[in-house]
């Protein structure tokens, strides 16, 4: 008998408003354990609310999210208790600029987690040898170039030891150079079976890495597929969106 993958994160017709403006209209999609699933769209079409939501820095209006066992349309959700598990990071890194890279990491664990010090130091350590950058522990940010504050910025998040990694366009303020080294980041944690929403701009990647492709538009789910459907779209507004995207 074939088990079915476990369901991590479950969105049931979502909505979502800004005031008059009904950004997320109705939508649904799952993500089962070790999924890498790719969000892409125009701008504005509801993609980082969409992420948002995922890990509650916004309620939503209608509909439902479940995330590793956290209800998160809940009013009552324990929003700490969903951060341990849901990683999320941004274009920007927000690093503390006056903290050494190790201190940036360490913060988390030791404050949120409550773990001792030396612990939190060698789960620091370790974290910063995935992203490559072992021997950056007591740089300060300003010293790093983008894509290394970057490749930081993921390393905190992996501190955390979440179960999910929630990315939102982390590429596409750094220079096409140093976009391939978070680039080639995300795609280790993928292989090694890191539970991945991202949003992105970098179609190859998404052809690539990804297990699943959502095309959103409109604040809806447009279309969905394995990333067969990049080079076959069904509709026209996916095919307009590689056209002009490749
Ligand atoms: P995308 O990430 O696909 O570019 P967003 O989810 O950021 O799209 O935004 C979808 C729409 O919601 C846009 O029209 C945007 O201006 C609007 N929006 C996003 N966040 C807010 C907010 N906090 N307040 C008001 N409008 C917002
Ligand atoms: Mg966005």
């Amino acid at each position: 008998m074939q088990v079915a993958a476990e369901t991590v994160v479950h969105l049931q017709s979502v909505h979502k408003r800004f005031g008059a403006l009904h950004v997320l209209r109705g939508v649904s999609f799952s993500v089962t354990k070790g999924q890498v699933v790719a969000i892409i769209g125009k701008s504005g079409s509801g993609k980082s609310t969409a992420l948002r939501c995922i890990n509650r820095l916004e309620s939503v209006d209608e509909g439902q999210i479940r995330v590793c066992g956290h209800q998160v349309h809940d009013a009552g959700l324990d929003k700490r208790a969903l951060r341990r598990d849901v990683g999320i990071v941004f274009q920007s890194y927000n690093l503390f600029p006056h903290l050494t890279v190790l201190q940036n990491i360490t913060l988390g664990p030791t404050s949120v987690k409550r773990m001792p010090a030396a612990q939190a130091r060698e789960l620091a350590l370790d974290v910063l040898a995935r992203v490559g950058l072992a021997d950056k522990a007591g740089s300060y940010p300003e010293q790093l170039s983008g894509g290394q504050q970057q490749r930081v910025a993921i390393a905190r998040s992996l501190a955390m030891q979440p179960q999910v990694m929630l990315f939102d366009e982390v590429t596409s303020s750094l220079d096409p150079e140093l976009t391939g080294e978070v680039l080639k980041v995300m795609e280790k944690l993928a292989a090694e079976g890191m539970t991945m929403i991202l949003v992105t701009h970098e179609m190859a990647f998404a052809r690539n890495v990804a297990d699943q492709v959502i095309f959103m538009h409109q604040g809806q789910v447009w279309e969905q597929g394995d990333p067969e459907i990049l080079a076959n779209p069904s509709t026209p507004e996916l095919r307009q969106f590689v056209g002009n995207g490749l």
